[in-house]
C-alpha cells in the first residue's frame, strides 16, 4: 500500500526540514526524505543574517540560536577592507549570528520533530514521477525499498537534485574556476582582532572564529592556480603555508576540524516549478559561498513556499498563488547568482589592475548609503515582493511588499503583545490601529487563516505612521495597509 501525504520533501538539509516545519504548522501530512543516517557533522554555513533570524523569530524560536551562536555586527562584501556595517538595520538583529551549520541543523530538526513532521533517514529517493491524478510518487531504497505518494514534491536535495534532473529542469550556469580551501582548527596563537581578512598579491585569507570560544575558520584562495580540483583533498601542511604566505603567520593553527575546497560553479534553476514539483535552497541555485547566502536564501525559499503550498493544499487559496512562489523567488536567485558572480571576480582580482580595483570598491563601501545598500543586500533586508498577490486590490502604500519588522504592541484589551508573536503560528496578521481602518483582505483569504487584533506599537512604529491597518502575510511580508482614519489609541 501507498503512504500518502500533502507532501514530500527529498532532502533534510536546512532548507527541507525548514519547509517541514512550515507545513506542519499548517496542519499537512509531511514526510521528508534524507540520503543520510546522520545530521552532517560540517560547519559549512557559518552565518545566520538578521532576515534569517527575524524568519526563526516568526516562528518563536529564535531564542534557540541565540543561546549558542556569537553575534557578529559587521560583514564583508568580496573580501574588501572596508566592511559591511550592520548596526544600521532596523531589527531585533543588527549583526550576524555564527552558528555552524551542524547545529542549525539540529536545531531547526528539533523543532521539526517536535511539530510531528516525519522524517526518514537513510531513505535515498531514486525516481520521482508525476501521476495523471496531479501527485507525485518518490520512490527509492532505505532498508527495503519505498514509495510515497505525495500531492506535491519539493526537491530540498541540494546542489546535485535527483528531483530537480527527474522534473527535467535545466540548471544553467558555469562550472567553477579556481579553488578555494578551508580549515576549521585551533590556533595557538591567535590573532589579535576577532576577524581577520588580508588580500595581496600571494591571495586572500580570511580568519573568523567558529563561535565555540576554540576553533576559527581559515578560508584561503591562492593568487597561483594550484591545478587542485574540488574534489582533491586539503591537508593542514597546505592550509598553514598557504595562510601564512598570504598573511606572514599560520597564527599555530592545529588539530583540524574540518578541512574541505569548493570552487565558484554557479547554476540557477531555468524554473522553481514543473506541474506539482517544485525546487528550494540549494537544488535551485548555487553558487561561491561568499558573504554566507546560500543557507540563508534557501531558509527564505522555504519560507515563502511553505504557507502558500500550505494555503493551496488546505483549499484556502487559489492555485495561481503557487505560480507566486517563482515569479518572487526567482528574482532573487538571479540577484544571489550575480552578486556572488561579482564578488568572485573581485575576490580574485589579484592582479595590480585587480587591486586597484578594489580599491575603488573599498572607497565606494566607505560612502554609507552604498555601505547600507550591500548590507541590506547580503543580509536579505533588502528583498521586497512589490507585485499584488492573485485577488489583491493594488497597494494601497510604499509599504506593501516590504518585510516588516517585530514591535511592542498594547492590545486594545490592555493586554502587551509582539507583531511577531501574532503571526507564531503561520498565519496573517490583520492589525487594527486607529479606529475604523480596514485593510481590502485577497478575496479568497479565510477568516481562520487569519490572526485578527487590534492595538498600537508601544516601539519601533515609526513605518506605521498613517497607516490604520496593517495586513501581513505569514512570512512577515506587508500584504496591505489602510489609512489612518483617526489619531492613534493608547
Ligand atoms: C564552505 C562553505 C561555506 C558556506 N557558508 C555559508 C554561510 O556562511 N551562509 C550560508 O547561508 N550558506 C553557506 N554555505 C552554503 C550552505 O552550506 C548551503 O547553501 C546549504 O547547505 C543549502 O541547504 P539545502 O538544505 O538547500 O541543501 P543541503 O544542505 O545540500 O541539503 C540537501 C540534503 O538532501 C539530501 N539528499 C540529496 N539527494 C538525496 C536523495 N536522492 N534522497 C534523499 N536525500 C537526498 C542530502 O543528504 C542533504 O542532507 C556554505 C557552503 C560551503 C560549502
Amino acid at each position: 500500500m501507498k503512504e500518502i501525504y500533502d507532501c514530500i520533501i527529498v532532502g533534510g538539509g536546512p532548507v527541507g526540514l525548514w519547509l517541514s516545519c512550515e507545513l506542519r504548522l499548517a496542519g499537512l501530512r509531511v514526510a521528508v526524505i534524507e540520503r543520510r543516517t546522520n545530521r552532517i557533522n560540517q560547519s559549512r554555513a557559518l552565518t545566520i543574517h538578521g532576515r534569517t533570524l527575524e524568519v526563526l523569530s516568526l516562528r518563536g524560536i529564535e531564542e534557540r540560536f541565540l543561546a549558542v551562536g556569537k553575534p557578529i555586527k559587521s560583514g564583508h562584501y568580496a573580501v574588501l577592507d572596508t566592511r559591511l556595517d550592520f548596526n544600521i538595520f532596523d531589527s531585533r538583529f543588527p549583526y550576524t549570528l555564527y552558528i555552524p551549520q551542524e547545529t542549525t541543523e539540529a536545531l531547526i530538526e528539533e523543532f521539526a520533530l517536535e511539530l510531528g513532521v516525519e522524517i526518514h533517514r537513510g531513505a535515498v529517493a531514486e525516481r520521482v514521477v508525476s501521476g495523471a491524478d496531479g501527485g507525485v510518487t518518490v520512490s527509492g531504497a532505505n532498508e527495503r525499498p519505498f514509495e510515497l505518494h505525495g500531492r506535491y514534491v519539493v526537491g530540498a536535495d541540494g546542489a546535485r537534485s535527483l528531483v530537480r534532473l527527474q522534473a527535467g529542469i535545466e540548471f544553467e550556469g558555469h562550472s567553477g574556476s579556481g579553488t578555494w580551501f578551508l580549515g576549521d582548527v585551533v590556533l595557538a596563537s591567535p590573532p589579535d582582532a576577532p576577524l581577520v581578512s588580508a588580500f595581496n598579491e600571494h591571495g586572500c585569507v580570511l580568519i573568523a572564529p567558529l563561535g565555540d570560544g576554540v576553533h576559527y575558520r581559515i578560508v584561503v584562495n591562492e593568487a597561483e592556480d594550484s591545478g587542485r580540483r574540488r574534489q582533491d583533498a586539503v591537508t593542514l601542511e597546505e592550509l598553514c603555508r598557504a595562510t601564512a604566505r598570504v598573511v606572514g603567520s599560520d597564527f599555530g593553527a592545529h588539530s583540524p576540524l574540518w578541512l574541505s575546497r569548493f570552487d565558484n560553479e554557479t547554476r540557477l534553476a531555468k524554473s522553481y516549478r514543473r506541474g506539482n514539483i517544485f525546487l528550494a535552497g540549494d537544488a535551485a541555485h548555487i553558487h561561491l559561498p561568499a558573504g554566507g547566502q546560500g543557507m540563508n536564501v534557501g531558509i527564505q525559499d522555504a519560507m515563502n513556499l511553505g504557507w502558500k503550498l500550505a494555503a493551496v493544499a488546505t483549499g484556502t487559496a487559489p492555485a495561481e498563488l503557487l505560480d507566486t512562489y517563482e515569479s518572487e523567488r526567482l528574482p532573487v536567485g538571479i540577484y544571489l547568482r550575480d552578486t556572488t558572480m561579482a564578488q568572485s571576480h573581485l575576490i580574485t582580482a589579484f592582479s595590480a589592475r585587480g587591486r586597484a580595483l578594489r580599491g575603488l570598491f573599498n572607497d565606494m563601501l566607505k560612502v554609507p548609503a552604498i555601505n547600507a545598500y550591500f548590507a541590506n543586500q547580503v543580509s536579505g533586508f533588502a528583498v521586497q515582493y512589490p507585485e499584488p498577490l492573485p485577488g489583491s486590490a493594488p497597494p494601497r502604500s510604499g509599504l506593501v511588499g516590504n518585510r516588516i519588522r517585530d514591535m511592542p504592541l498594547r492590545l486594545s484589551d490592555g493586554t502587551d503583545a509582539t507583531l511577531f508573536g501574532l503571526l507564531s503560528k503561520g498565519q496573517w496578521l490583520d492589525l487594527i490601529i486607529s479606529e475604523g481602518a480596514k485593510v481590502e483582505r485577497p478575496d479568497w483569504l479565510h477568516p481562520r487563516s487569519v490572526v485578527e487584533a487590534r492595538g498600537v506599537p508601544t516601539a519601533h512604529g515609526d513605518t506605521l505612521r498613517d497607516i490604520g491597518a496593517i495586513l501581513v502575510r505569514p512570512d512577515g511580508y506587508v500584504a496591505q495597509t489602510a489609512a489612518s482614519t483617526s489619531t492613534r489609541e493608547g
